[in-house]
């Protein structure tokens, strides 16, 4: 499918030159149309046009793995405490550029028996998309140099940039998405995003909630304990429980 999607953009310009002299509007259209299928597997989270994105992972029993995004941050102790005092591991997708100003907290993470996965070096969300091969290396490789050795890789904001896959292939990584978002980015209420992850989740679902806003202590709190009150167990599943499909 991505060999496709790409030899389709790279073939369409010439399609449109072709046809202009007859039928202009005609290579227009596949013109739009090669760039639309480009755009909306890139930009758009868990869309698998382009390769492979884990968005779910094999259970026992009713378990779901939450992932905190965006970290370390001066919130990371304290969401340590909530998850410790609930029983719950976590994996913290974390920034290598503030990974590297606080190793201390990254130790913390570890030292508590939960993991951390790669989320860029420098977290470019508008850019990451259409970053160049060189600069996609440079995001993975600056971030991986900053933390424990890791297989997994969280793209800014989801989006995937057309490179991406064949980069972690090249490093034996895997882009992790996600089943259920809170969209605890937007906004202050912890309640709404509460109502939102709660009737989503399933056994083998991967939630994300994100950390560094003034909510997000409280946010992970009582994301962990409506799903304990469900019935569900947090962890970290085992690289190869995880699924591209539910
Ligand atoms: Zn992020």
């Amino acid at each position: 499918m991505r060999g496709l999607i790409i030899g389709f953009a790279v073939t369409a310009p010439l399609l449109l030159i072709m046809l202009w002299p007859h039928a202009p509007l005609a290579g227009i259209g596949i013109l739009a149309l090669s760039h639309a299928l480009l755009l909306y597997p890139t930009l758009r989270p868990n869309v698998q046009w382009l390769g492979p994105v884990v968005t779910a992972f094999e259970p026992n029993d009713k378990e779901i793995w939450l992932t905190i995004d965006d970290g370390p941050t001066e919130d990371t102790r304290d969401i340590l405490e909530v998850l410790e005092a609930r029983g719950a591991k976590a994996t913290f997708f974390v920034k290598g550029t503030l990974a590297r100003a606080r190793p201390d907290l990254i130790r913390a993470i570890l030292d508590r028996g939960h993991t951390v996965g790669n989320h860029s070096d420098t977290h470019p969300s508008a850019a990451f998309w259409c970053l160049l091969p060189a600069a996609l290396a440079a995001e993975i490789d600056g971030c991986a140099a900053a933390i424990p050795p890791t297989l997994w890789f969280r793209a800014p904001v989801g989006m995937k940039n057309p490179g991406v896959h064949p980069a972690l292939r090249r490093r034996g990584m895997r882009l992790i998405g996600w089943s259920v978002r809170g969209f605890d980015t937007i906004g202050d209420d912890v309640g709404r995003v509460v109502r939102r992850i709660a009737p989503r989740v399933f056994p083998g679902a991967i939630v994300v909630l994100h950390q560094g806003r003034p909510m997000s202590t409280s946010c992970v709190a009582r994301v962990v304990d409506e799903l304990r009150a469900r019935g569900y167990s947090l962890v970290v599943p085992a690289d190869e429980r995880l699924k591209t499909k539910r």
